[in-house]
């Protein structure tokens, strides 16, 4: 367990820092509940912020878990933004995604988001969203899309990269689908 200062904790509440979820749980005296540093609530103000290294400690002090944060559920909750991501690349299979719009839809950092993924996908974001553009490219070709109008269906930039990444993921190239 690292050791975290207070000046450290308020400032990592204060910017919802999540790679300080599970050090230390914050408290907010006027409401008796406590949070992860993350917790998308409106914060209080300093003075009645009260910091626990543990739950038990914010349990045995009166305090009930937040809603919507799930300290409780720590680390097998899932982070209040995931759902926003998921949705919007399923939305957008046809398309890139860049990092600025990920923080933009999240309000998170963006390392944040990546080692959410590392940790949960073993994939970066953009892996994943890859993955998902894939079947979405399969789709289309199971509808009778030819193999050359997928790439810019599918967010492939070029045929060459598209059909690298579809025989990487599916073992076959794209145009093959009455084999599988
Ligand atoms: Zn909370």
């Amino acid at each position: 367990m690292k050791k975290v200062s207070y000046e450290e904790m308020v400032s990592a509440r204060v910017r919802r820092d999540a790679s300080y979820d599970g050090y230390f749980y914050v408290g907010v005296r006027t409401m008796k509940i406590f949070c992860l540093p993350s917790c998308k609530a409106r914060l209080s103000l300093e003075k009645n912020m009260v910091f626990f290294s543990t739950r038990e400690e914010a349990i045995v002090a009166g305090y009930r878990s937040c809603k919507r944060c799930k300290p409780d559920l720590f680390p097998n909750n899932v982070p209040n933004w995931l759902d926003k991501v998921l949705s919007y690349m399923k939305r957008n299979v046809s398309k890139r995604i860049d990092a600025k719009t990920l923080i933009r839809i999240t309000g998170v950092e963006i390392s944040t988001i990546r080692r959410h993924f590392k940790n949960h996908y073993q994939l970066t974001q953009m892996g994943f969203h890859r993955k998902l553009r894939l079947a979405y490219a399969k789709e289309l070709l199971g509808k009778g899309m030819s193999s050359k109008e997928l790439p810019s269906h599918c967010g492939f930039k070029s045929s060459s990269g598209f059909r690298t990444a579809f025989f990487k993921e599916f073992g076959h190239p794209p145009g093959e689908t009455h084999l599988v």
